[in-house]
């Protein structure tokens, strides 16, 4: 029922494309981070909350059809829905049937519940196309719980000595699953420019998180002690350096490198994802009870090689032009 074409996935009985990366007629978008929902399609179909997002991404005068988790729409037969994929706010998984076969997208995923999107749901299906951005055995990622207390504990330390603490994560996503998660009785809250667009985007949709705009006249004396929280491109910045004393933190999965830290020069790295790790993912396929896996977005390659000798199924890679993950993981 899908076929991976040079413009995304693609169903040709409801003419309908999943992430598309060129402009196509009619577009399901799993999410709203770049890599996935892109400008110029004639329709969207996608979660009601990732629709609040692709408006201000993308402009307010696009076409979108919102869908809550588990509703169904019907194209030429096909039948459409849309279910958690706790990797962000909105995020979904898309379940397409037609005559009794049933295919699902995962999108980008993940297992844990990180306080803030709604929890991933295995959703049974004979094909799923699984995303593998952590798909090596070597991914194993610490309970967030556990993360949470390092970071918090981190940040407390940082404030008795008087000096700031910055903690990186992308602003749609990592952001506000650190607001939801930090100890706000350590000291004050603030954020960059890019976090506090990304916050009033959500507010609309009722999610509040703690935390201040930044803004150039926020005095020294007030963010003594406090954290801040910005995406990773703001290293290098003369923003940044506003903020000294400080010391920082990039959060995300692939700080599981030793190495990774130094190379992006900051202080510390707390292990902290979006994506499904290893573990997660091996669980999740097997969840579906699909027979038929194909693995996306990462270690194609290895995964799917793993699911054949391992598990014993049908597994391909399949290398999707644009599926980089460029905002989803530094
Ligand atoms: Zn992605
Ligand atoms: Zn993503």
């Amino acid at each position: 029922m899908l076929k991976f074409t040079e413009r995304g996935v693609y169903c040709p009985q409801a003419d309908v494309y999943i992430d598309p990366w060129e402009p196509v007629e009619r577009a399901i978008v799993t999410h709203g981070h770049s890599d996935h929902a892109r400008r110029g399609m004639g329709r969207y179909l996608c979660h009601q909350h990732t629709a609040l997002i692709l408006r201000s991404r993308l402009g307010a005068d696009i076409v979108i059809q919102e869908l809550a988790y588990q509703q169904a729409v019907s194209i030429n037969g096909v039948r459409i829905s849309l279910h958690p994929a706790g990797h962000i706010i909105g995020s979904a998984q898309v379940r397409l049937a037609y005559k009794g076969e049933v295919w699902v997208v995962s999108g980008d995923y993940k297992c844990v519940n990180d306080g803030v999107s709604i929890p991933y749901e295995p959703v049974p299906c004979h094909h799923f196309v699984t995303e593998s951005t952590f798909g090596l055995p070597i991914y194993r990622f610490p309970q967030p719980g556990a993360v949470f207390s390092e970071i918090n504990g981190w940040w407390a330390q940082n404030a008795a000595e008087g000096t700031n603490t910055v903690l990186l994560g992308y602003a749609l996503g990592k952001s506000q699953v650190i607001l939801r998660h930090l100890d706000t009785s350590i000291g004050p809250i603030f954020l960059h420019g890019a976090v506090a667009n990304a916050n009033a985007v959500l507010a609309s949709a009722g999610y509040q998180f703690p935390g201040d705009y930044l803004i150039p006249e926020t005095g020294r004396q007030t963010v003594k002690g406090a954290a801040i929280v910005a995406p990773p491109s703001a290293l290098n910045t003369s923003w940044l350096r506003k903020l000294m004393p400080y010391r920082i933190a990039l959060c995300s999965g692939w700080m599981q490198l030793r190495g990774t830290r130094r190379r992006k020069g900051v202080d510390r790295g707390f292990v902290l994802s979006d994506h499904a790790d290893w573990d997660q993912l091996n669980r999740a396929v097997i969840a579906t009870g699909a027979g038929d896996v194909y693995v996306t977005h990462g270690y194609e390659g290895p995964f799917a090689r793993w699911l054949r000798d391992q598990h014993g199924l049908q597994a391909s890679e399949v290398h999707l032009r644009g599926a980089a993950t460029v905002e989803d993981e530094l």
